[in-house]
């Protein structure tokens, strides 16, 4: 059954500011929680990746009333500066014309500059753990008047237990606080050590909770060690997602992989926690315009981060753990909208990934090794015109540029305009004899020429290993040349 906002009677400011962002019917997990947040509920809520969490927690603290605005009275504490960023943009979007500021206080920014934008009065405060402790110990934050905590992605900023820096921190916060926990999954050791420091919280879940969202396939592509980096980049060109974030076992496999990817002639960034924060926020933002085809990451951009250009998320190394491959997972497939997920399986992983299957149930499709399974994909054009119609984000008032946020961050809601237009597709990589390249320039995120999908799929494909030609880098090769 639907519900629609103005059913849940939302204050007219914020249902402008959700119809202007094209949001009309809340999701089944903000139905659900949004009344109980209204009732001052602690709730500990476990949804699918992609099912609007933030605003279910979000609509309901921004249309209640400030009771001063001298301190935050939200608290939102998140796992990575990326995320904190992206849920002062969703705030403030989704607060319109409605007065309230979120300030994001992660590590990225200057501590004077975060002290600046406290003094002029923020509803909610929304950071990592570590910079907020920093701004406690020098006095420059005053969580005294908080009337409601959230912890966004709770079982990843418990991992490992009970911190000492959470424990400081939830201390000096007022006892008759309200409480909200949210993640895709919340393991019950999690559950039971966050339930110390809540009051009688409601569990909030629809029975479908923990799997993935039903719009993502699976496939797993056997490779070596060897042969990982070609298979990819060859899998990346027959495939030609929109946009693709590929996740790395560490730091530096992100930057090989980087190198190797570029090599092929794929634009491609890596993001990783040794990078500046500058240049994290300069990647990101890069990526979340659809300017950027390809993002190598490491498990920091897993968690949380809404991208809505990504087709598919490449696990170039398994993940650990079944909640990792399902936060990977679930950089794709948001919001309804359709997603591919593909791992990689060498030999050395091979327990891993039978570790991943005996738990996830989903079922997977192989991808044969050299010979590539397509999808039934939609051709280019169709698709395009599908992320085109993605609902537009207009840019909340008096937003500042992009080098100089406002307090209410709102990185990501910037250049949304003319986001996905103009962005190059990925070049052919690797062997001549495939689907000719789409010109460069403008205007050209055209459909695979001749490309039915039918024959796509009918096309018999060459084995890389043995028969397939390869030509060199295709870097710089005009898509001319291969007609
Ligand atoms: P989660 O935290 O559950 O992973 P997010 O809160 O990041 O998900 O939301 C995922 C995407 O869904 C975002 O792009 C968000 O703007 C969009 N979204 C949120 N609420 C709605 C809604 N009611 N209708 C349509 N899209 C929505
Ligand atoms: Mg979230």
């Amino acid at each position: 059954m639907s519900v629609t906002f103005e059913s849940l009677q939302l204050r007219p400011e914020l249902l402008a500011a959700c119809r202007k962002q094209g949001f009309h019917e809340a999701t089944p997990i903000q139905a659900l929680v949004i009344p109980a947040v209204r009732r001052g509920r602690d709730v500990v809520v476990e949804a699918k990746t992609g099912s609007g969490k933030t605003l279910a927690y979000g609509l309901p603290l921004l249309e209640s009333e400030p009771k001063q605005t001298a301190f935050p009275e939200v608290l939102v504490i998140v796992p990575t500066r990326e995320l904190a960023e992206q849920i002062c943009a969703a705030l403030g979007r989704a607060a319109g014309k409605l007065e309230r500021r979120a300030v994001s206080l992660t590590g990225g920014s200057s501590m004077d500059r975060q002290r600046a934008e406290l003094e002029e009065g923020a509803t909610f405060a929304v950071g990592t753990l570590g910079r907020l402790q920093e701004l406690l110990d020098r006095k420059l934050l005053n969580l005294g008047h908080v009337r409601t905590l959230v912890l966004d992605e709770v079982d990843e900023l418990l991992r490992g237990g009970f911190s000492l820096e959470l424990a400081t921190l939830l201390k000096g916060l007022p006892q008759d606080r309200q409480t909200l926990l949210l993640s895709a999954t919340i393991p019950n050791d999690v559950e039971q050590v966050a339930r110390k420091f809540m009051r009688s919280p409601e569990r909030l879940h629809l029975t479908t909770a923990r799997e993935l969202p039903a719009e993502l396939s699976h496939r797993v592509m056997r490779t070596t060690v060897a042969d990982r980096v070609r298979d990819m980049g060859e899998f990346l060109r027959v495939e030609n997602p929109y946009q693709v974030l590929i996740f790395c076992g560490t730091r530096h496999e992100s930057e090989e992989l980087q190198d190797a990817l570029v090599e092929l002639g794929l634009e491609a960034e890596f993001l990783h926690g040794d990078l500046s924060p500058n240049k994290r926020r300069q990647v990101i933002e890069h990526f979340r315009s659809g300017e950027l085809p390809v993002l190598v990451a490491s498990d920091l951009a897993a968690r949380g981060l809404d991208l809505p250009g990504v087709e598919l998320v490449v696990n170039y190394s398994l993940p650990e753990t079944p909640a990792a491959y399902l936060h990977r997972a679930g950089r794709t497939g948001r919001a309804g909208r359709p997603g591919a997920v593909v791992s990689m399986l060498i030999e050395q992983q091979q327990d891993r990934f039978e570790k991943l299957k005996q738990t996830l149930k989903f079922r997977l499709l192989e991808v044969k090794n050299g010979h590539v399974v397509l999808r039934d994909l939609k051709t280019r054009e169709e698709r395009d015109l599908e992320f085109r119609q993605l609902p537009p984000r207009p840019l909340p008032q008096g937003e500042a540029p992009r080098e100089d946020r406002g307090p209410r961050g709102e990185a990501s809601g910037e250049r949304e305009a003319g986001r996905y237009r103009d962005r190059r597709p990925l070049p052919e990589a690797g062997r001549g004899d495939r689907r000719a390249a789409p010109a460069g320039g403008r205007g050209d995120r055209r459909p695979p020429p001749a490309a039915g999908r039918g024959d796509r799929r009918e096309k018999p494909r060459g084995k890389s290993k043995s028969g397939g030609k390869r030509s060199g880098p295709a870097k710089g090769r005009g898509p001319s040349r291969r007609r």
